[in-house]
């Protein structure tokens, strides 16, 4: 079912068993799983069906720390979330990236890989990604004969893509329109999470529709699915019960906020421009899939350097001190200046489309022309692991939104060893190239001495900055001195309230995000569903004790 919060009456009280916030990729996929069911689902949507410029403004905040992308930017606000406009670049997380590793404070997740497996091969029937096994198989289907790289050094990692836009668009969404147990409510944004005086247990979110006007959703069961950001910010808004916010009496909401900060470590002198190029420089096709290669330093090299898991691509770029070309400035202009609007956002991937299509007719022979001629170079482009660090952090400023929240402040953070683990990388590739003579690595300026800090480079990419990657701020752990959220997702300390998103990563790896916060959000949606069939059995069994749980309105489902 498809309701408009402006069909809702003021003060009105919904009933449902599970309440979902946010109709993000994270959201959508929880609500999906109880299609069929016989819970009662309300997904509640901040936005509506597109863009809408006074929905988009509830997303805006400050920066207080490193440069970053304007914040009302790097997120959407209506149905479908910020995968409107995401890249589609998926793959899961290494092994590596879920261990506890002593070099790297605050890391280790309370999950294995073996606990993620099945969910991440679901993620990826989610985006219609085959399972191309590891990278060594991959290039042996593309036909591409490798550099054999020593494993503890250098290890090739790739990236396949989700090659449906919108595919989380509400007009892509029939079956949950349709649904007679999911009830969608868009235009609904939950302005406070209301939790019961001392018993860990959430009783109502608030919810106001564009004017401001309130009513209430009761649930069972609470799932935040706001976003990256959004999800810490509802939790430090609600401080009325308990008056750090809730689930925050250790102060870690909030806090060990992580992307995947971008930069170029260094240019790659080759006598084999052609063969690098064409293994790791261009997009390769693979049964009429896109697939991109890249690298990372080995898991032995990391650990005897005390570096970080953190990836490069090779890629032909303009040199440091160029202008930025026509081209790029225009896309940029079109990407950063223009709303995204669904004309726009059309526009957009019509021109990436276009010149994805330019580039691969051109490839390698175009970017080859530019390197031996010098007018471009082969350069490193770092797309780094960041590691949890508490300085790094969001918080609530000063400022409201027009329906009287808080607005988040940002203080985004990068440490030294976060640079150092660019160099170990960087270190690694010069090892390998010099070793199989293929050259060697001309390193960034910024990372040949200790102590600078991070240097990002217009240049390198057309995102230049970082992914739009929005990691940590609530983060799983065993225990609630380290963490916001136990292994199944629910906040210590409460019984019925969950968080589904990259929000909950104790570490962020280079992967990006969305694959594995799918993967996560179809178990906790399953952890969800099992608590729901147990709750309606022991009501089948003691009727009695599901008297006076259906006051208010429920929405006819
Ligand atoms: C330009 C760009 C490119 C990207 N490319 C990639 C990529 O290639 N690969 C990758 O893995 N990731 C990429 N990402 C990141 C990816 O988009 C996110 O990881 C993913 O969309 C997060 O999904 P989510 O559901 O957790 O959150 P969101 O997509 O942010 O969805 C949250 C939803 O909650 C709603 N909401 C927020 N607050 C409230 C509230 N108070 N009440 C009710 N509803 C609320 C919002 O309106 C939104 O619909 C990219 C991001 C950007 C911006």
């Amino acid at each position: 079912v498809l309701i408009d919060s402006s069909e809702i009456d003021r003060d009105d009280t919904i009933d449902c068993d599970v309440c979902i916030v946010g109709a993000g990729a994270a959201g959508i996929t929880v609500a999906r799983r109880f299609l069929p069911h016989r819970a009662r689902v309300v997904l509640l949507e901040s936005g509506g069906a597109d863009f809408e410029p006074h929905i988009q403004a509830l997303a805006q905040g400050s920066n207080e720390g490193l440069p970053y992308y304007d914040l009302a930017d790097s997120r959407l606000r209506f149905f479908g979330g910020t995968t409107a406009i995401w890249g589609g670049r998926s793959t899961p997380m290494d092994d590596i990236d879920f261990r506890a590793r002593p070099w790297v404070p605050h890391s280790g997740w309370p999950l294995s890989p073996g606990d993620l497996a099945p969910w991440y091969a679901q993620a990826r029937q989610t985006l219609e990604l085959p399972d191309l096994g590891p990278a060594e198989a991959v290039c042996a289907k593309l036909g591409i004969a490798a550099p054999p790289f020593d494993r503890d050094r250098l290890r090739i990692g790739f990236w396949q893509f989700d090659q449906q836009p919108g595919r989380f668009a509400l007009e892509r969404c029939d079956d949950l329109r349709r649904s007679a147990n999911v009830a969608i409510i868009t235009h609904a944004t939950v302005t406070h999470i209301q939790a019961a005086r001392g018993s860990g247990a959430v009783l109502h979110v608030e919810v106001a529709d564009p004017g401001g006007q309130r009513a209430r959703v009761r649930a069972r069961y609470f799932v935040l699915a706001a976003g990256g950001l959004e999800n810490a910010r509802l939790m430090l808004h609600a401080a009325d019960v308990q008056p750090h916010g809730l689930g925050n009496d250790r102060d870690l909401v909030g806090r060990f906020f992580m992307e995947h900060p971008h930069a170029r470590g260094g240019r790659v002198v080759t006598s084999e421009p052609w063969k690098l190029l064409r293994w790791f420089a261009v997009a390769h096709w693979l049964d009429g899939r896109r697939v991109s290669l890249c690298l990372r330093p080995g898991e032995a090299i990391q650990e005897h350097r005390q570096g970080l898991n953190t990836s490069f691509a090779l890629a032909c770029r303009q040199h440091p001190d160029d202008a930025l070309p026509l081209a790029a400035r225009l896309y940029r202009y079109a990407r950063h200046r223009l709303p995204p609007s669904r004309s726009n956002r059309r526009l957009w991937i019509a021109l990436k489309r276009n010149m994805r299509r330019l580039q691969t007719r051109a490839d390698p022979l175009r970017p080859w022309l530019q390197t031996v001629l010098g007018r471009r170079g082969l350069y490193a482009v770092l797309r780094a692991e960041q590691a949890p660090d508490p300085a790094s952090r969001v918080r609530l400023g000063e400022d409201r939104d027009s329906l009287g929240m808080r607005r988040l402040c940002l203080d985004w953070r990068l440490s030294e060893l976060d640079r150092h683990g660019a160099r170990v990388a960087m270190e690694a590739l010069d090892a390998e190239l010099r070793r199989l003579r293929l050259g060697r690595l001309e390193f960034a300026p910024w990372l040949r001495e200790p102590g600078g800090g991070w240097e990002f480079d217009p240049l390198i990419s057309s995102h230049p900055i970082a992914g739009f990657h929005h990691m940590g701020t609530t983060r799983m752990a065993h225990h609630c001195a380290s963490g916001v959220i136990d292994p199944d997702c629910r906040v210590f300390g409460f019984d019925n309230l969950y968080v589904a998103g990259s929000s909950v990563f104790p570490t962020g790896g280079w992967a990006n995000p969305t694959l594995t916060l799918l993967a996560l959000s179809l178990r906790l949606a399953e952890h969800l569903a099992g608590r729901c069939e147990r709750a309606a059995t022991a009501v089948l069994d003691d009727p009695g004790a599901a008297r006076g749980r259906t006051r208010g309105a429920a929405p006819d489902l």
